[in-house]
């Protein structure tokens, strides 16, 4: 068997529909008194709620998370928290929400409760990107971790379709990465694995009837493991490329890691295809084109075309992805990427043999 180094989180999960009635005993249990509900503003209703359910441990609500966790909000909010006297923060919604309980809780002493109503996985994972002027900075920290998750498949039955999917397949390109990590281990293989059918599963019926609640709960259990082992293990070209197109495009996040996941796959799977054996059992076809007719099944972007990318930037995304050497289990040549990349614009489906 292969060496491996192994590090468990310690934060406690509440998972299944109706947990968010829990929060107030899960505030207890870590010694809190006054928590100060963290939402963006369309969520503030769902913020209200809860604060209300909370009764005298609710200090006070901040509905003003927004994306990109912007150091002005954090500082905002930082001061609002200090004014109400709180000494927990829940945050109740997606990454951006979440973003904001983790700024807070690295400046500041308070308890982190995460209450997470998409799929984005960040609510356990050590890692805070802020922006500032413009700039974005990624730091990871044990500090930035929740205490405790609250996983209520309930809150995330409003997630509008389009952005359930994406965020799903979000998600899902964390797992799959985490298949051929660098430092993966056992337990983050078998994690990435269980998530990924997870989340194949759960989008499928999502997409099939968006209200049943058997694909909410089966997409918000793959979304606390495909976060899980994002926490845990290095990714590798797929994030390198969206964090490229993201960065230096301006291009969305979530639609991004789902048209490219299938392409990066497919490039990887030709170093490790071993490794992404699991995918091809969970697909029943190669892992890129796999992953590209399910994408598509789901009514997911296929292209970056689509998401509005310009032809002319190509070579760029090329150039700037290609630059700067990480780790990535095939070799990365600049043609290769650019031919990538060509088809991820046009929306064809990845070369067979992962060429
Ligand atoms: P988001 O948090 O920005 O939410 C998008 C919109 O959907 C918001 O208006 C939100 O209020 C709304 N929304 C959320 N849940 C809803 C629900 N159940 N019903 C109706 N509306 C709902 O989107 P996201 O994709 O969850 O998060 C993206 C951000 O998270 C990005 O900034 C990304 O960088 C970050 N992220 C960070 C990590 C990490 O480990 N640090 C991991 C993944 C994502």
């Amino acid at each position: 068997m292969d060496r491996f180094s192994y590090k468990a989180g310690a934060a406690r999960i509440e998972f299944g529909r109706g947990m968010l009635s829990r929060t107030g005993e899960v505030m207890s249990d870590l010694g809190c008194k006054r928590a100060v509900v963290l939402a963006t503003e369309p969520q503030r209703q769902s913020a209200q709620d809860l604060a209300d359910a909370l009764g005298p441990l609710a200090a006070g609500l901040y509905a003003g998370a927004v994306m990109h966790t912007p150091v002005d909000v954090t500082e905002t909010a930082l001061a609002y928290c200090r004014e109400v006297k709180a000494d927990c923060l829940i945050a109740l919604g997606g990454g951006s929400t979440t973003g904001l309980g983790k700024a807070l809780a690295y400046r500041s002493d308070m308890t982190l409760i995460a209450v997470p109503t998409t799929y984005a996985g960040s609510e356990v994972t050590p890692i805070l990107g802020q922006t500032e002027k413009g700039l974005k900075t990624t730091l990871k920290d044990n500090r930035v971790l929740p205490s405790a998750v609250i996983y209520d498949p309930a809150l995330s039955d409003t997630l509008p379709l389009g952005m359930s999917v994406v965020s799903g397949l979000n998600a899902m390109a964390h797992a799959a990465e985490a298949l051929y990590a660098q430092d993966r281990n056992p337990v983050s293989s078998m994690l990435a694995v269980e998530g990924i059918a997870a989340m194949k599963s759960g989008l499928r019926r999502i997409a099939d009837d968006p209200a049943a609640p058997a694909g909410r709960d089966s997409a918000l259990y793959g979304a606390w493991l495909c976060g899980t082992v994002l926490g845990q293990v290095g990714m590798a070209l797929h994030h390198k490329i969206c964090h490229t197109l993201g960065g230096s495009f301006n291009m969305p996040h979530a639609e991004t890691h789902a048209v490219m996941l299938p392409h990066t796959v497919g490039f990887n799977a030709r170093a490790v295809p071993d490794q992404l054996e699991p995918i091809s059992q969970i697909f029943g076809d190669e892992p890129g084109p796999g992953l590209f007719g399910y994408c598509k099944s789901l009514g997911a972007p296929t292209s970056l075309q689509q998401l509005g990318f310009r032809q002319a930037d190509l070579d760029r995304a090329a150039d700037i992805a290609s630059g700067n050497p990480y780790w990535n289990p095939r070799q990365i040549d600049r043609d290769g990427l650019r031919a990538m990349l060509q088809d991820a614009f046009d929306g064809a489906e990845p070369p067979r043999g992962g060429c």
